[in-house]
């Protein structure tokens, strides 16, 4: 991509609203534009980073047995009439009406309408496991949007949805995406712990948030320090065997980890004091066995190997990919900007031309460019009449992992500099050196 032909409608000046680095970066890096109270476009600069962290999702959901679909936005309100919670969600569903005055909802979620197309078509036990995800936004009228795409009214979310026969099953489908879920935030260049958590309004006894600690995060949370050097699961984990997801579970569920609301100071404080953690985290991902709540409520039964008809357990599990993003930021960056994990960086390297109109710099970083597009490296190349402190100032803002810098000075000597956009250091290699270094990937 050619700056001189994107869109990044860059900052200069740091903007009030932003009370935290995420979204004042967000802001000044031309990622996202605020539309209405917790309302976001996401430009392009974002959307690139959005469409990496959802492929890391998608990728970990299909690995481990989820199978994609797309559901609305928009949802009839007798289906939540069905399950009891059109009334008992209270105001932060959006209640819209259609043109024959029907009832709809901006989904806030979705257990109601997966339910429904669940009990449209599996009527046997044979057709179970089964795990349907989507991911699609979300509308809740929260009270206090803040922070940005961190709590915003409408979301993204990554939510998918467990059936199976017996609490059995279940529990092997909420180990599996327990697994899955330690593997995404890890590929993000996140360590996300798992901690007990309420079930709220959605219902059940099983339940783990999985925080990010950030001293900004709204969740106040405590734990001990050994879940900093757990293991994640590799990629060599077998999702169809049922121990081996239970000990990954017991592993990473054998240590102290609570948010507020189940806080149990006493077990806390049995923990030796250098062990223990209290901090403020980030909640990116929250998983829920629920059993047959919805199930009963709305008749989702198959025929079991018995011959007779079983109420299906089930289970749901969300992550916030809107959220992510800032969390990423507030995990990775400095004074001048964002520093981003190669994984979900916008662009993987930019090459800065220090003097664009001048035919030597022109034709090397036309040379590098090519190069390393044809490599298959998401590479933005800053072509535009600009000094080259702004420049600088833009690469380090956007945090694009790798820095290519090209001047009259080097190019003249058939140099260029590699600036690493988190250590910092730089190297002076040959032109070509620095095509092989970055498309040899080291
Ligand atoms: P919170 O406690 O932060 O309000 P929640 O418990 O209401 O979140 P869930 O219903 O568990 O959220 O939703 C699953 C995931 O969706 C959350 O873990 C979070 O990553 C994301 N999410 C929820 N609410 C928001 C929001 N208002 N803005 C952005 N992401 C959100
Ligand atoms: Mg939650």
């Amino acid at each position: 991509m050619r700056l001189s032909r994107f869109f990044l409608p860059i900052l200069k000046e740091n903007p009030k609203e932003a009370e935290i680095v995420s979204h004042r970066l967000m802001l000044r890096a031309g990622m996202v534009k605020q539309q209405s109270q917790g309302i976001y476009t996401w430009l392009p600069l974002g959307k690139r980073v959005l469409d990496k962290v959802n492929a890391i999702i998608r990728e970990e959901q299909n690995r481990a047995g989820a199978i994609e679909l797309l559901m609305p936005t928009l949802q009839s309100a007798e289906l939540w009439q069905e399950s009891g919670r059109y009334d008992a969600y209270g105001k932060e569903m959006l209640r819209i009406k259609d043109r024959q005055e029907r009832p709809m909802l901006y989904g806030p979620t979705n257990e109601e309408m997966i339910t429904d197309v669940f009990r449209s078509y599996v009527k046997s036990y044979k057709d179970l496991p089964l795990n349907l995800y989507h991911i699609q936004l979300k509308f809740r009228d929260e009270i206090r949007p803040r922070f940005g795409t961190m709590r915003s009214r409408e979301f993204l979310m990554k939510d998918a949805y467990s059936f199976d026969l017996n609490r059995e099953g279940a529990v092997h489908a909420y180990n599996r995406m327990f697994a899955a879920y330690l593997r995404t935030f890890t590929r993000m260049g996140l360590r996300a712990i798992p901690m007990r958590a309420d079930t709220g309004p959605i219902g059940g006894d099983l339940s783990h948030e999985f925080i990010i600690l950030a001293d900004t995060g709204e969740s106040e949370v405590f734990c001990h320090k050994d879940f900093l050097n757990f293991d994640i699961p590799g990629l060599d984990t077998n999702f169809d065997d049922a121990a081996g997801l239970k000990g990954i579970f017991d592993k990473w569920t054998s240590r102290y980890a609570a948010t507020s609301e189940m806080h149990d100071a006493p077990a806390f404080e049995a923990i030796p004091e250098s062990e223990r953690l209290s901090a403020r985290g980030i909640e990116v991902g929250h998983i829920f066995y629920f059993g047959t709540k919805y199930s009963e409520a709305m008749g989702a039964k198959v025929q079991g190997p018995d011959g007779k008809e079983h109420t299906v357990h089930m289970g749901s599990y969300g992550i916030g990919p809107t959220r992510l993003v800032p969390a990423i930021i507030e995990a990775s960056h400095d004074e001048n900007g964002i520093i981003w994990p190669k994984a979900v960086a916008p662009f993987e390297a930019i090459v800065i031309n220090m003097k664009s109109g001048d035919a030597a710099c022109d034709a090397a970083c036309e040379t590098i460019y090519a190069a390393l597009s044809n490599a298959g490296i998401d590479v933005l190349y800053d072509d535009k009449d600009e000094r080259a402190g702004a420049k600088f100032a833009t690469a380090d803002l956007i945090g694009a992992p790798v820095q290519i810098i090209a001047g009259p000075r080097g190019v003249a000597a058939g140099e260029v500099e590699i600036k690493d956009r988190k250590t910092g250091e730089r190297e002076t290699l040959t032109i070509e050196a620095a095509i092989n270094r970055l498309t040899s990937g080291n």
